[in-house]
């Protein structure tokens, strides 16, 4: 018989699913939280949605995934979060908390003394990682963004939860896995500093919420509690299998302007291709950025203005 499950207020016996909104630490910053406690023992998975406000199709999928999931067909335990970052989702405020002008995804661990968006990351490595076997933190596209869907494996981490990592990102329906050096990411923080095994991964663009990023969002997160004896459900076929990228390029804005794209998510760049450029308000060329070597674009930014250092153009090598 499983424990009882207890994050927060909420407490889910063997057998129940428990949801509620969640203050962060001292704040009145509220997050939804679901926590479904199955009737079995097995291990736990934590998925967390909307770290960035605007990324609806991983959002509206953990959504329903926590409505839907019957405790009596789980063995160990599912805690979702949908979404984590409610004001910037409500604000409609790409990538950032709006009370502090942060990026969740840039302050892990955390700090419980710190601001908004460092409160909410120390929430999250210490009330959440902290119970979890498994970690997905799912994105997309931002408002700003295309992209082809891929995953993020924690490069930096440990081999054995790397290599563990990697093997729950080859049961994913997308193109492409990719490894991440970052260190201060929700998921590669949790890999790291707590050895779980964990995933990033983006799906859905252009702050569009369609049926059929939905759809496939759901299939691949119903596959994967299935493959890890979470969830009873009967795994479906993928029509793809995801390739390694091991290096990837991720280009930054060298100034504020007028940014034209000449490459989509997806495709294929060859060294030397023009990706893009910024002009002036006048049109005068500021910046011209090519590839550097053979590969994809994992994601592009589709808005025609850019602030100085924002993120460009990715493409990995394949
Ligand atoms: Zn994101």
């Amino acid at each position: 018989m499983n424990q009882e499950l207890v994050i927060s207020e909420l407490r889910a016996k063997a057998g129940e699913k428990k949801q509620g909104l969640i203050n962060i630490l001292d704040t009145k910053t509220q997050m939804p939280i679901t926590i479904i406690n199955g009737k079995n023992d097995g291990n736990t998975v934590l998925i967390t949605a909307g770290v960035h406000g605007c990324e609806y199709p991983c959002i509206k999928t953990a959504i329903e995934l926590a409505k839907e999931i019957d405790p009596q067909k789980v063995s160990g335990s599912i805690i979702i979060v949908h979404p984590v970052n409610t004001q910037g989702f409500i604000g409609r405020n790409a990538a950032i908390v709006p009370e502090d002008n942060k990026n969740i995804l840039r302050v892990f661990p955390g700090d419980k003394n710190g601001t908004i968006s460092e409160k909410i990351a120390y929430f999250i490595t210490n009330e959440l990682i902290s119970k979890a076997d498994f970690y997905f933190d799912i994105h997309g596209g931002d408002l700003h963004e295309d992209l082809v869907p891929h995953i993020y494996y924690p490069g930096m981490a440990d081999s054995k939860v790397m290599e563990k990592s990697i093997k729950l990102a080859k049961h994913f329906n997308v193109e492409y896995f990719v490894k991440s050096n970052t260190t201060n990411g929700s998921y590669t923080s949790a890999a790291i500093n707590k050895n779980i095994p964990s995933l990033l991964i983006e799906r859905g663009s252009c702050g569009l919420c369609k049926d059929d990023d939905v759809k496939a969002y759901k299939k691949d997160m119903l596959n994967i509690l299935s493959v890890l004896d979470i969830l009873n459900y009967n795994k479906t076929d993928n029509d793809c299998t995801p390739k390694e990228i091991k290096e990837a390029k991720y280009l930054d804005s060298l100034s504020e302007g007028c940014w034209t794209c000449f490459v989509k998510a997806g495709e294929s760049v060859k060294k030397g291709e023009k990706l893009g450029e910024i002009t002036d308000y006048f049109g005068n060329v500021l910046d011209t950025y090519y590839a550097d070597f053979d590969g994809v674009v994992l994601y592009n930014t589709v808005a025609f203005s850019v602030t100085k250092g924002s993120s460009l153009v990715a493409y990995g090598r394949i």
